[in-house]
């Protein structure tokens, strides 16, 4: 990929931070106004001390590529922001023969799914996910499933991304230790060692009713799916399989709360309650009462089938990203970075094109869309900020968006440490903690994931070290960080304070993990806003399964779309994989073709 870009890069562009105080949070209001425009090559080389170790470090991001090169006036279609979400529906847009153009107001492409890296002088550099690191169905070397949105994008612009298969990780319960594995719900897994035979038996029932609805969920593919009279030819050749669905009823419980199938099979073992409200929270941000049935049914059928394996990405989350950026250039598409889109233009009640920030005095410069604009922000960000105008939206929907649930927000710790191969091998690269069920997952400084992605890839850090990732999953409240400035004194005492409580968790798996670390960096939910543009530093809605829709694709404005983990239901890459080709698929009938082609090919698997 370097090298392509070298081809066609006149220059790079890359910038310093001036100023780096002990975190990863970059000033990006301070770049140059002509900064915007490039392909988004930047390096950045920073002093900073981290968590009381002074020395000269060096943190740097490499994005994949660069281009000096101007957006062109028009596309048919722009897209605002490149989380997986609008990267997704970028590359099926090209893919279907649209001229598209992504805007992104960070330096490099991903949202939350970006990496980042850490250079330790005299000892080398570390690699980290900032986000997403549990992955399934992206091996390219075991089959894909038509269910697997993200998988079906890059199968579709013959992109892949280099996986290593795995089937274990550690659960650090109030039970004790374990290793789960496929086999969790029998008598030689967990739940056999903590609940017993009677425990085993409702799981089992659990997992009979829910495979009617495993296979519901995969007859008829994301892929499948638009919202005009395009969607009778592209759902037909699926509607048979429904036939062979033992009761075609049970996919309407597919938008129940999953609580609800629980409790319908009869489930009265509490472990298993717990772990199913666990993987539920993991999985949407909400225990078992309210996520979606659905998303537990893809999820169900990919973790316990017995030939189920998880996929460590080499290289990390952001090789997915840059899978994807390939297949979108590959297919014409370009990528701007530190391009932050101040505003969606509407005129006569269609959306027509965005307004880049450059400077302040000038206003920014305009980028029409001919077929669409489409929006990858957050439900708060699209209609809380001024992007969207405050006419062209009635404020009684406005409101109505507003009052979206919020979910909390995150503490990160990342840490670059000194472990020996030997040493790595005996961890596992996940591990799922808590702390007392009985306070509820989503109670705060309770759940833990930690993330150890060195324990399968050994290109993430120097020989001798490895890279972990520990964080609270969507606990931390964002009120007790709103009031405060990045820089103050308050801030970095009360990062130093919220950090410790995973400091502590991480004890507990590698006890003497403190001197082992050689880097760290601490992220708060103001970090988490910072970077990602997220109101609130939010990990994404929490709307209740059967209590509140998700807006799929449209909106009330004409010509603006929307993707990302606020339209689709289930937070996580997947989904917002899926939210990608939905609003792909709904910009206009000229995807109608090229879209019955892939599913034609899908179909002829
Ligand atoms: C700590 C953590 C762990 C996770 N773990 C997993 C996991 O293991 N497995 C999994 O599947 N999922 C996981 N997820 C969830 C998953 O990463 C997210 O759901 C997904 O990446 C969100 O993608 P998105 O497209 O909605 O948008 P985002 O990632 O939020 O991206 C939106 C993009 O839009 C840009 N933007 C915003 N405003 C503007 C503007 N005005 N102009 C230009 N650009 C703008 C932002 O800079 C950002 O790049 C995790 C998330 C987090 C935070």
């Amino acid at each position: 990929m370097v090298v392509d870009s070298l081809r066609r890069v006149n220059a790079f562009h890359a910038f310093k931070i001036r100023k780096f105080v002990s975190s990863i949070e970059l000033k990006q209001e301070s770049r140059r106004p002509d900064q915007w425009r490039s392909f988004g090559a930047s390096c950045l080389n920073t002093t900073h001390t981290s968590n009381g170790r002074n020395g000269r470090e060096v943190l740097r991001e490499v994005v994949s590529r660069s281009l000096d090169q101007e957006p062109q006036p028009e596309y048919d279609v722009v897209v605002v922001g490149s989380g997986i979400g609008g990267l997704s529906a970028a590359a099926m847009l090209c893919y279907y023969g649209y001229k598209v153009a992504v805007f992104e107001s960070h330096y490099s492409a991903g949202g939350a799914a970006h990496g980042f890296s850490i250079r330790k002088k005299s000892v080398g550099e570390f690699h980290f996910d900032t986000g997403p690191s549990f992955f399934s169905g992206l091996n390219p070397n075991v089959e894909s499933k038509n269910s697997n949105p993200l998988r079906t994008i890059l199968d579709t612009i013959g992109e892949s991304v280099e996986c290593i298969p795995y089937t274990t990780f550690g659960l650090h319960f109030p039970e004790g230790n374990f290793l789960h594995t496929p086999k969790f719900g029998t008598m030689e897994g967990v739940l056999g060692q903590v609940s017993g035979e009677s425990g085993v038996e409702q799981w089992a029932d659990v997992m009979r009713s829910m495979k009617p609805l495993e296979v519901a969920v995969a007859a008829l593919p994301t892929a499948a799916l638009r919202f005009d009279a395009g969607a009778l030819l592209t759902t037909a050749p699926f509607l048979p399989k429904f036939a062979t669905i033992g009761n075609p009823f049970a996919s309407f419980k597919l938008t129940s709360p999953f609580k609800d199938i629980l409790d319908e099979s009869n489930l009265r073992d509490q472990f298993a309650r717990n772990w199913f409200d666990l993987l539920c929270f993991c999985l949407s941000g909400l225990p078992a009462n309210g996520t979606i049935t659905a998303e537990m049914a893809m999820m169900l059928g990919e973790f316990y089938d017995k030939n189920a394996v998880m996929d460590c990405p080499k290289g990390g989350a952001k090789k997915i990203v840059e899978a994807l950026v390939r297949g979108i250039e590959k297919y014409g598409g370009e990528i701007y970075f530190n391009s932050h889109v101040e505003q969606i233009t509407v005129q006569n009640g269609r959306a027509n094109g965005i307004k880049i920030r450059t400077n302040k005095r000038n206003g920014g410069t305009e980028v029409k869309a001919s077929k669409a604009v489409l929006s990858n922000l957050s439900v708060w960000d699209l209609y809380g900020s001024d992007i969207l105008s405050k006419d062209a939206w009635p404020s009684s929907k406005r409101v109505d968006k507003l009052h979206t649930p919020i979910g909390k927000s995150f503490m990160h710790l990342h840490v670059g440490f000194r472990a020996t191969k030997q040493e790595i091998q005996q961890l596992q690269a996940h591990y799922m903690y808590i702390e007392d069920w009985n306070r509820g997952v989503e109670a705060e400084d309770n759940a833990v994931l930690l993330s150890i992605p060195s324990v399968h890839d050994d290109s993430l850090a120097p020989p001798g070290y490895a890279v972990l990732h520990i964080y609270t999953p969507a606990t931390e409240d964002f009120s007790r960080w709103k009031d405060l400035e990045r820089t103050s004194e308050e801030y970095h005492l009360l990062k130093e304070e919220r950090s410790q409580y995973l400091w502590k968790v991480l004890e507990k798996i590698i006890p003497d993990i403190r001197e082992r670390a050689v880097v760290s960096k601490v992220g708060t939910p103001i970090t988490h806003k910072r970077f990602l543009r997220r109101h609130m530093g939010s990990y994404g809605p929490a709307i209740q399964a059967g209590k509140g829709a998700f807006p799929f694709p449209g909106t009330d404005i004409k010509g603006l779309l929307v993707c990302g983990d606020s339209c689709f239901p289930g937070i996580g890459v997947p989904a917002v994989a899926g939210s990608g080709l939905l609003a792909a698929n709904a910009v206009s009938l000229d995807s109608l073709m090229p879209q019955i082609k892939l599913l034609n090919k899908m179909m002829s698997k």
